[in-house]
Formats: C-alpha cells, structure tokens, sequence
C-alpha cells in the first residue's frame, strides 16, 4: 500500500487515479467509473485487473441490473493500510488508529498535566503506536502514515510546534516532533492545527455537501478553523488561537497577550475562573470554592446544579463568544458554523446563548446553519487522518 501511494510514474498516474475514485465514490461498477473517467473499455478493465490483483479493491457485490447479468461493485480494500492520527491539546493527546476508510481501530487518550512534557508525550506516543500494532498485528509496512492535529503556532513546512501558550508543562517551545516520529517509523507526518484538522473531518462527514465552514473548539483556549472550497484555510503559522485574540472590547479586561479586550480575556477556562473567584471573593455565595482546582466538570456540575455566580460566567462567556463568531461570520460568510468543547456539548444554555448573539450582530448572513460538531472529540483526529491519506493524492 505504502508503494502504491507514493510511486510517481505517469503509469500509476491512472491507476491512483481510479482508486482515488472508488475510494470517495465507491462502491462503483466499470460502467461509474467509465463514465466519470471517459477511459477506454480495455484500459480500465486492465487497470481494474492489477488493483484486484494488488488487493487495493475487491468486488463488493452486485449493482442492480437493467436487464441481464448485474454489473458487479467494486470497493476499496478497507484494512489494506492504516494510518496513526495524534490530537495533541492543552487538556489532553490522543493517539489513534485507524484504517483506510478512517473507521477508528484503537485508540488512547491522556491528560496533560505538569509531567507532561514534549519528551514524556513522545514517548507515549511512540509506545501507543507501537502497541496498536502489536494488537493489531500490523507490520511497519501497513503504516502509510501519521497525521497530527496540535495547538499551533507551527512550522507546517519544517513540522515543528512552536511555542503554544497555557500548556500545563513547560518546555513546549520548538518541538521537532515531525522528525522524531518519522525517524522511528519511517513514515511520511503530517503537522496541521487541530481545528482545522476537525473542520476537515466535519466537512468530509457533512450532509450539506460543498458548504464552506467555520469550526471552532472552546477549551481551555479558544481554536477556530475555516474549510473554503473543499480545503482548509491554512494561515502561514497555522495559529488557529489567534481568533481568542479577536478584541471585542477596546476597554475589556487585560488578556494573557498583555492587550486588553481580547476574546479570550471572556472565554478561557482561566478568565471564567478569575471571574467566578472575583464574584465569590466579593461576598456572594457558591457552590464552588476558590481554594479548588476547577475544572469544566466542575463548572458544568455547578451550573446544572443552579449556581448563580457560575451560570452567569458562563453565560457572559457565551455572550461574548457569540461576539466573536459574529465578527467571523461577518467576514468569511461561512455556510455553517460548528461549535465543540465540554461547554457545548454538557450544557446547553451556553450554546444557546451563543448562537442567539451571534445571530443578533451578524450582518445579514442568515442563512448560516449553527450546529455541534458531529464528531465530538474523535474529530481532530479523523481530521488528520483524512488530510494525511489526502496528501498521497
Ligand atoms: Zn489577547
């Protein structure tokens, strides 16, 4: 599989090019792929012949027939490669694998935390990697790849982290981990933002096909990613964050960057924390205790359980956050817009109040669907993926 995808004659040329079809279309009989291809009758069934050979398709059936005997189906040999997905967040990294139609076979999830250094998340994730194979039985030559989805700034080109903020460990600052991960499984990685590895995967999953989409991850920070056309909006250091950096109040409260009246200064797990402490330290009563650790399962709990500082945070928050989308929605005139992060999906006043203020600041652009992301927290790593298998084609 590994070969197939990287040979570059023009003679492969074709024969990518069919299985790229039935990858995205299949299953497709000769006469599909005949009429979306325009090849000669012998050319394709030679073509069809060594794919079959190759077991990179097989027969998947039968088509209905008009009459006589039914065009057989054909279909990609779905477990004929895998491919090795890592979302590496501020809260958290997964590593995955999963197969050629990005079906997910394993996967291992860790928090972070001030352990957890590039060094020490390496590691484990050369461990997991090398452990899905062991299960799986799967040798270094069914690996066609790695794609990763982090937290920006990156180097794309040089597949370095740069220096992320608010990363629980310290050392995070120009992490080669391209190379190092290529060296140990002589394997192509691929280094995108994870917001725009998910909006990928959400694009790829969509019902409304060809809508162009604004995806963003409230977390710890706040990510944003854009699909336009088909293809994700790569900025050149990928800072997918920069958009927590949109000010929405020229006098707001200071934020982490030393400005004031950025978005995340309303919006990050942090900010909410110093708000609900600032109101609890001020003589009003809560649930939650300014000597705790908190964390969004702390929020969330408070606030289903009626704690008036914390619901009022939150949805100040929201309000602001639905600020921000608007500014976006203004100016990139996305057809949809997909939200994910603990808030969204646990507590629903949060949502809600988002999608009420952005519609209330949006110039008219109504036409534009809200909605939670689909994939939930499998979609950074579909994400990646889906980008990884596409960069062979
Ligand atoms: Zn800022």
């Amino acid at each position: 599989m590994k070969e197939f995808l990287v040979q570059n004659l023009t003679k492969h040329h074709t024969l990518r090019k069919i299985y790229k079809l039935i990858y995205d279309h299949g299953p497709l009989t000769k006469a599909d792929l005949q009429a979306l291809t325009n090849l000669k009758h012998t050319t394709l069934v030679r073509i069809i012949d060594e794919l079959l050979t190759s077991q990179l398709i097989a027969e998947s059936g039968f088509a209905k027939s008009g009459g006589g005997r039914p065009p057989v189906l054909y279909e990609i040999v779905q477990n004929r490669g895998y491919i090795i997905a890592i979302d590496i967040s501020r809260t958290h990294t997964t590593i995955a694998l999963l197969d050629l139609k990005l079906s997910i076979i394993e996967k291992y999830t860790f928090s972070m935390t001030r352990d957890h250094t590039p060094e020490v998340v390496i590691e484990s994730i050369v461990n997991a990697i090398n452990l899905f194979m062991q299960l799986q039985d799967i040798s270094k030559d069914d690996l066609i790849g790695i794609g990763i989805g982090s937290v920006g700034p990156l180097d794309r080109e040089k597949g370095i982290i740069l220096d992320p903020d608010s990363f629980p460990s310290v050392g995070w600052k120009h992490v080669p981990i391209v190379n190092v991960l290529e060296k140990f499984f002589s394997v192509n990685v691929l280094l995108e933002n994870g917001a725009n590895t998910a909006a990928f995967a959400e694009y790829l999953h969509s019902t409304i096909k060809g809508s162009d989409i604004l995806y963003c991850i409230s977390g710890v920070g706040l990510r944003c990613g854009m699909i336009v056309n088909g293809h994700v909006l790569q900025t050149k250091t990928g800072v997918a964050s920069a958009f927590g950096h949109m000010i929405v109040d020229i006098e707001g409260k200071e934020c982490i960057c030393g400005k004031k009246g950025c978005l995340l200064s309303y919006t990050s797990l942090d900010s909410m924390k110093t708000q609900i402490i600032e109101q609890i330290s001020s003589g009003e009563k809560s649930i939650v205790s300014i000597d705790q650790e908190l964390t969004f399962e702390h929020l969330i709990n408070a606030a289903k359980a009626g704690d008036d500082i914390v619901k009022r945070v939150i949805l100040n928050s929201a309000h602001y956050y639905g600020i921000g989308i608007a500014n976006m929605i203004n100016f990139m005139h996305p057809d949809q817009v997909l939200l994910n992060g603990p808030l969204i999906y646990e507590y629903q006043p949060y949502y809600e109040k988002i999608v009420t203020t952005a519609k209330k600041f949006m110039f008219h652009n109504d036409n534009v669907i809200f909605n939670k992301g689909l994939l939930k927290e499998d979609a950074v790593i579909i994400g990646a993926a889906a980008l990884l298998f596409k960069s062979f084609f």
